[in-house]
């Protein structure tokens, strides 16, 4: 039979799979919901179906209607990208019973990693290190009291069926251990549907390391390296690179050897990250996430690996196209997700009608994004515009080529992040790699500085932009273009040497 993806998701992913099949000569299937008929990737694809209305639940997570989509259209593999339904047990367990081949690995091992509490005391067997805490879930304050008491404060208390950040409380001492596990287990319960929760040490100011591996069904398990992801907010990634400028190839090895440890041990297939913390020499598993991540790029920037194209090789049972000794990190590759969303104002989401939309280019420059010009970024889904990722011989030159992309870059109609992600190219710790999870807050102060400067500076321009946009007049557009680019030379930052 014929080879047939479908991609259940939506966005820069849906195009980013899409794109490998393409180049593999597999025809794509998109599904779209009722907010996503004017979307770029439902065009991009060879077939598309219908799949509900906007709200996700009826639609990007409705697991009837995607399998019916995949019967329907013939299709013999589904890809689920990242979010919605990626890291769903049953939505990998209905493509089994249907005879479909689900791109990732089995639902036995998205169900046993899926518990962060299961994944911790599974991979522990291992011989992976794990961040001090419990071995099980933490059900009372007398409990809780108890471990904190063993491991000392701060502690932080987690879902144990938790995801993006959310329901996770730090507490100092043990006045704010009974709100923080009051909390934590109300909102474990109505986010993810299950109360359970457990404690961890909670590390002061580590970093975010990660490792990429990927495994194949002839017994192969490698790994592509690591993403540093510390800069974040709210415990969400802004920011990646690769590789960390924390390790040395060394450490490395060592991280990436147990990393294929772990992968082995769970009898993994496909792509997968393992997720560290890493604070004063030593590191601690955090999670698995048991699908491709959105940060993938830098890996496949630095490495020459197809992440994508890969997994799907994999999962129509050919063995992996390169064994790890012949893995290399090449250069430096730094990725900065664009979003709809206002800096001024907290970055709350400013979705809406984008009027004028032209994106970098050039040497080294990668933009994955889901977009056209006179796309409206719908408000129900997440307000990423892009990813915009550059890569230098170095990571001092993924620097300037990341600030000079983002001053080509021209999104006018909605606010966007770009002002903060050029704030934080100019800081001098990022700059330095002095990078920990900590780093918005402990430069909160410069960033916002640096950021009202940059709209201060380029408001006029901007103005004049949206205005050009409006009346369509392209040359004239261009010559703004031009102009904004210019400002970065106006811009005092370093010399790149
Ligand atoms: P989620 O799955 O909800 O994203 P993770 O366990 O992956 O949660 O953690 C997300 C982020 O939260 C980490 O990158 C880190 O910044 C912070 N974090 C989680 N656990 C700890 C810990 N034990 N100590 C310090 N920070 C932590």
């Amino acid at each position: 039979m014929e080879n047939k993806i479908l991609v259940a998701n939506r966005g820069e992913i849906a195009i980013r799979v899409m794109r490998a099949c393409r180049e593999l000569g597999i025809p794509s299937v998109a599904v779209y919901s009722e907010a996503d008929k004017d979307a770029l990737f439902m065009h991009y694809a060879d077939e598309a179906y219908f799949i509900g209305p906007a709200p996700s639940i009826e639609s990007y997570l409705n697991i009837k209607n995607i399998i019916e989509a995949a019967r329907k259209s013939g299709a013999t593999a589904i890809h689920p990208g990242y979010g919605f339904l990626a890291e769903n047990p049953n939505f990998a367990y209905a493509c089994e019973s249907e005879d479909i081949n689900f791109i990732g690995p089995s639902s036995r091992v998205i169900e046993l990693m899926g518990n962060k509490i299961v994944a911790r005391r599974e991979l522990q067997k291992a011989g992976v290190p794990v961040v001090p805490g419990t071995e099980g879930p933490v059900t009372n304050f007398t409990q809780a009291q108890e471990v904190a008491g063993e491991i000392g404060y701060p502690v932080i208390i987690k879902p144990s069926g938790g995801g993006g950040g959310i329901g996770m409380m730090v507490a100092h001492n043990e006045a704010e251990l009974t709100k923080a596990l009051d909390s934590a287990q109300s909102i474990a319960a109505a986010t993810f549907g299950l109360a359970e929760v457990y404690i961890e040490k909670y590390l002061v100011h580590p970093r975010h390391i990660e490792f990429q591996i990927m495994a194949d069904t002839h017994g192969n398990v490698i790994h592509l390296g690591e993403r540093e992801c510390s800069i974040q907010r709210r415990h969400q990634k802004l920011i990646e690179e690769a590789p960390s400028p924390a390790l040395n190839w060394e450490l490395r090895s060592k991280m990436g050897e147990i990393a294929v440890r772990a992968g082995k041990w769970i009898g993994y297939r496909s792509a997968g990250t393992l997720e560290f913390l890493f604070s004063e020499g030593q590191f601690y598993f955090l999670e698995a996430n048991t699908r491709i991540q959105v940060e993938h790029p830098v890996t496949e920037m630095v490495t020459g690996v197809d992440i994508a194209k890969e997994q799907i090789l994999v999962a129509l049972g050919h063995p992996l196209s390169i064994e790890q000794g012949a893995v290399r990190m090449f250069g430096s590759a730094i990725e900065c997700r664009i979003n709809a969303e206002d800096p001024s104002h907290d970055f709350v989401p400013s979705p809406g009608k984008l009027r004028g939309y032209r994106s970098p280019g050039g040497m080294g420059v990668r933009v994955d994004s889901g977009v056209h010009p006179r796309y409206t970024i719908p408000s129900i889904y997440d307000p990423m515009i892009s990813k915009l990722v550059t890569w230098g011989r170095d990571r001092t030159e993924a620097i300037a080529r990341m600030k000079r992309a983002l001053y080509e870059y021209i999104i006018t109609g909605v606010k966007t992040n770009i002002p903060f992600h050029k704030a934080v190219m100019e800081n001098s710790t990022f700059v330095n790699g002095e990078l920990g999870t900590h780093f918005i807050d402990m430069e909160k102060d410069i960033l916002l500085a640096e950021m009202e400067r940059v709209m201060q500076r380029e408001k006029p321009l901007d103005d004049k932009l949206a205005q050009i946009f409006e009346e369509k007049k392209r040359v004239a557009a261009m010559t703004a273009v031009a102009a904004l680019a210019q400002m970065h030379r106006q811009a005092d930052t370093p010399k790149y040497r």
